[in-house]
C-alpha cells in the first residue's frame, strides 16, 4: 500500500505519517493512539540580543517537548536559517521514539533557534543562548527536560548553557545538557558517539547480510560531527570509505579516501571538501547519494532520499546517520528495490545513549573509562539492532515501521502504567 502524505517535504507531517502506520499495525488503543500524537509542550520564544555593532536584533526560538512519560525530556538544540515550528516538532517526537528504541530512560525533545551560526560572532551566539537559557530556566534541568548539541552547535554552546542554568540555581548543575565539554562534566566518547553507533549497526547489517567489511564501498553525506566520526571509524575497521560530502558538495573516488587526511583538510585547515587534493571526481553533495556503493549513509539534513530521486538510489544498505533524510514516499521505492534499512532512531541513536551515560555519571559524579562507555554503547546498539530486526522478520514489516512499533509500543506501556493524571 503506498504512504500517503500531502507535503513529503514537511518533516512533521512525514514524521506523523509514520507514526500513524505503526500505531495501526499495533492496533494502538484509541485513547492512546490520541495522546500520543500530540506533543505535551510547545515552547516559543522571541530573544533580544544586541548585536556587536550595537543593534538589537530579536531571534526566534522554540523547545518542543514532546514526551515526558518515559522520563525527562531529551534532545539537541539546534542553530540553522531554516528552522522551523514543524521541523522541531518533527525531531522532538523522533527523540521520543529514538529514546525508546534504545530503551533508555527519557522522552523526547527539541530545540531550535532561527538563525544563521556562520554568520555570528562567537560573542553574539554566547548572548543569544545564555537568554535562550534564562527564558527555558523552569522548563529545562536534569529531571525536566536536558538538551544537548545538534546541528550548528557544539561543545562550548552546551557550556554556555549549563553556566547559565547553574547561575540561576544558584550552583552548578551540569546534568543539565549533554554534549559538554569534559572538563566540565562531559562524557569521554560523547564526541563520536553517533559516529561510532553507526560503525555498530553496520556491522551487524552486513554480519546479517553476509557481506566483508573489506568488500563494502560506502558513500557518506555530510562531514560533520557524524558523517567524519563514522567516516573514521568504519574506514579504521577495513571498509572503504569512496563518497564524502560537505555543504561545498562531494567526491566520490573507486579507490577509497584517506579519511583522516580528508579530516585534516575539512576540519584542520578549514577548507572546502570538494578541493581536497586527494582525488575522486567532484559532485553536487545530492549526486553523491546515487553512486554506486554497498553502504550509503546520508549524514547531513532531512529530506535527501524523496519520491523523486529514490530510484536513483545504488545501494544494498541505507544507514540514517541524520535524522529523517529519507520521506515515507522513499520508503517505498526502497523496500521494491530491496535496500536494507537502518531508520534513523535506531542508526544515529548513539549519539543520545552515550548522552545518557553522560547524565549518570554528571549525577554520580563519578566517571567512566572511554573503554567503558563504548562497550555499553556497544552492547544497547547491537541488543537495539537484534530486537528491531526481529521485530521486523516476525511482524512482516520493514526496520523502519519495526522500530517505531517496538517504540510506540514501549512509550504507551509506561502510559498505561502511569494513568492519566486530571
Ligand atoms: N542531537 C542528537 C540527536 O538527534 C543527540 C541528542 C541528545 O544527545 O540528546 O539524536
Amino acid at each position: 500500500m503506498p504512504t500517503l502524505v500531502k507535503n513529503e517535504l514537511n518533516v512533521y507531517e512525514c514524521a506523523e505519517a509514520r507514526f500513524e502506520m505503526a500505531a495501526a499495525k499495533l492496533g494502538l488503543e484509541d485513547d492512546l493512539y490520541r495522546y500520543l500524537r500530540f506533543p505535551n509542550k510547545e515552547i516559543t520564544i522571541y530573544i533580544p540580543v544586541t548585536m556587536d555593532d550595537g543593534r538589537l536584533e530579536v531571534f526566534t526560538g522554540y523547545r518542543v517537548q514532546h514526551s515526558l512519560v518515559r522520563g525527562p525530556g531529551k534532545g539537541g538544540i539546534r542553530y540553522a536559517p531554516d528552522v522551523t515550528l514543524d521541523e522541531v516538532r518533527a525531531l522532538a517526537s523522533w527523540m521520543t521514539w529514538k529514546c525508546a528504541v534504545v530503551n533508555i530512560p527519557f522522552g523526547g525533545a527539541k530545540g531550535g533557534i532561527i538563525c544563521d551560526p556562520q554568520k555570528m560572532s562567537q560573542k553574539e551566539l554566547e548572548r543569544m543562548t545564555r537568554r535562550y537559557t534564562a527564558e527555558l530556566t523552569d522548563w529545562i534541568g536534569p529531571e525536566r527536560d536536558v538538551p544537548a548539541p545538534d546541528l550548528g552547535t557544539n561543545e562550548k554552546v552546551m557550556a554556555w548553557v549549563m553556566d547559565t542554568y547553574s547561575m540561576h540555581m544558584r550552583h552548578t548543575v551540569t546534568a543539565v545538557v549533554t554534549g559538554k565539554p569534559l572538563d566540565l562534566g562531559g562524557s569521554r566518547g560523547r564526541r563520536e558517539a553517533t559516529g561510532r553507533g553507526v560503525h555498530f549497526v553496520c556491522d551487524k547489517a552486513i554480519e546479517k547480510l553476509g557481506m566483508k567489511r573489506e568488500e563494502c564501498r560506502v558513500v557518506i553525506q555530510g562531514f560533520g560531527n557524524v558523517g567524519s566520526m563514522a567516516a573514521m571509524l568504519l574506514s579504521e575497521a577495513g571498509y572503504k570509505i569512496v563518497g564524502v560530502s560537505d555543504i561545498h558538495g562531494g567526491l566520490y573516488n573507486e579507490n577509497g579516501f584517506n579519511v583522516p587526511a580528508v579530516i585534516e583538510w575539512v576540519h584542520g585547515q578549514r577548507k572546502p571538501l570538494p578541493d581536497f587534493p586527494g582525488g575522486g571526481a567532484k559532485m553536487a553533495g545530492q549526486e553523491l547519494l546515487f553512486q554506486p556503493c554497498e553502504i550509503l549513509i546520508p549524514a547531513a539534513i532531512e529530506n535527501q532520499i524523496t519520491s523523486a530521486n529514490a530510484h536513483r538510489v545504488q545501494t544494498r544498505i541505507l544507514c540514517e546517520g541524520a535524522n529523517g533524510p529519507t520521506t515515507p514516499p522513499a520508503d517505498d521505492v526502497l523496500r521494491d528495490k530491496g535496500v536494507f534499512v537502518l531508520p534513523d532512531i535506531l542508526a544515529n541513536a548513539g549519539g543520545v545513549t552515550v548522552s545518557y551515560f553522560e547524565w549518570v555519571q554528571d549525577r554520580q559524579g563519578f566517571f567512566w573509562r572511554e573503554s567503558e562507555v563504548n562497550e555499553r554503547l556497544k552492547d544497547v546498539m547491537e541488543r537495539s539492532f537484534d530486537e528491531i530486526v526481529r521485530y521486523a522478520e516476525s511482524h512482516g514489516v520493514n526496520n523502519r515501521i519495526a522500530a517505531y512499533m517496538v517504540a510506540i509500543d514501549r512509550v504507551a506501556f509506561a502510559l498505561k502504567l502511569r494513568g492519566l493524571y486530571a
